[in-house]
């Protein structure tokens, strides 16, 4: 065979003269054998193959959309699996740990109510010490567990709600206004509850269950107000009472008017101190039920007359609220923080 080329020039290994057919077929076993026989370098092939692209090629935009749809569908999954998780802490009522609940402050339904009736215009929805809040659901934490969450639904917020006024009518004060008052003076009437057949129980516990959210724990809302009303010593005994573990506690009256006027019967008012004449108290405002609870060894006479929970005909009042309800707003006014 004669070599007709002599030269060649090869990267790796630079510049080489090839003397005889052996040399030069010791060389093709490493690089190549001839000119005519060069070993077709890749860009060659990818040429070659141009218009038969290996079936991977053909459908890689198929799979890759695949594979990014299911890992949207396993992100999504993931994601809905660890909302249900939910947070894994204490319960705040019962003790035990478990998965919390996204409770509410208060219960979402009476927005609702306000805005059925035509928005908040005129007639907040909670007020607290630093603001007026106007949009729903504002206040809100983990801090119960679904057993705890059932338990004040069953015992309290389902009763009550139904009996709130709801932007149409107003159950609890229809019941009493076809009822027989105990006692009756131009401003204030005292009617038996457990006559008239309300669940005065119910009402009470719904009332408490509110007063304890107030204490245990300090509520946010994202534009910066704060619901926190503290009741010391009585937290605990409230705690247990709500739990079903013990009756009523003892040192507290709570006392339940139910209102003619329309601001109180349009307004949720979060637990604000209630100035009273010998005594302070806390008071509260769901629409239209306003609550009372009072504390201490030295609650008068007159108040403990009228407890719905410790006098013996479960007294509900029926009256125009809005005295106490403009005096609970001006002092929560009042304590704003600067
Ligand atoms: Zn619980």
């Amino acid at each position: 065979m004669s070599i007709e080329y002599s030269q060649l020039s090869i990267p790796k290994l630079g510049t080489k003269t090839v003397q005889n057919a052996e040399e030069e077929k010791a060389i093709d076993r490493e690089w190549y054998n001839n000119p005519g026989q060069f070993p077709k370098p890749s860009a060659v092939v990818t040429i070659l193959r141009g218009d038969v692209k290996p079936w991977s090629e053909e459908w890689k935009w198929f799979f890759g959309a695949v594979a990014l749809v299911l890992g949207i569908i396993v992100a999504a999954k993931m994601k809905k699996k660890r909302k249900k998780k939910g947070v894994v802490d204490r319960c705040k009522l019962c003790g035990r740990r478990g998965e919390l609940q996204r409770s509410h402050f208060l219960p979402a339904a009476l927005y609702g109510m306000i805005l059925r009736q035509g928005g908040a215009e005129g007639n907040p929805m909670v007020v607290t010490r630093e603001i007026t809040v106007q949009t729903s659901r504002q206040f809100w934490a983990h801090l119960l567990c679904g057993e705890c969450e059932g338990r004040f639904n069953m015992n309290g917020e389902g009763y009550a709600l139904a009996r709130v006024h709801n932007a149409d009518r107003f159950p609890l004060l229809d019941l009493l206004n076809v009822a027989m008052p105990l006692q009756a003076t131009r401003e204030l009437a005292l009617y038996s509850g457990s006559d008239i057949g309300i669940d005065v129980d119910q009402l009470a516990y719904f009332a408490m269950s509110i007063f304890w959210r107030a204490s245990v724990h300090r509520w946010t809302s994202a534009s910066g107000g704060q619901i926190w009303n503290p009741l010391g010593n009585y937290e605990e005994p409230v705690r247990r009472y709500l739990l079903g573990e013990t009756p009523f506690p003892n040192e507290m009256v709570l006392v339940i008017t139910v209102c003619t006027d329309f601001e109180s019967q349009s307004s949720v008012l979060s637990p604000a101190i209630v100035r009273g004449d010998r005594i302070d108290g806390m008071g509260l405002i769901a629409r239209g039920i306003q609550f009372r609870l009072y504390t201490g060894p030295d609650i008068p006479e007159a108040l403990r007359r009228v407890c719905c929970v410790r006098s013996e005909r479960r007294i509900i009042l029926v009256g125009d609220c809005r005295r106490i309800s403009l005096q609970a707003f001006a002092n929560l006014h009042a304590n704003r923080q600067p």
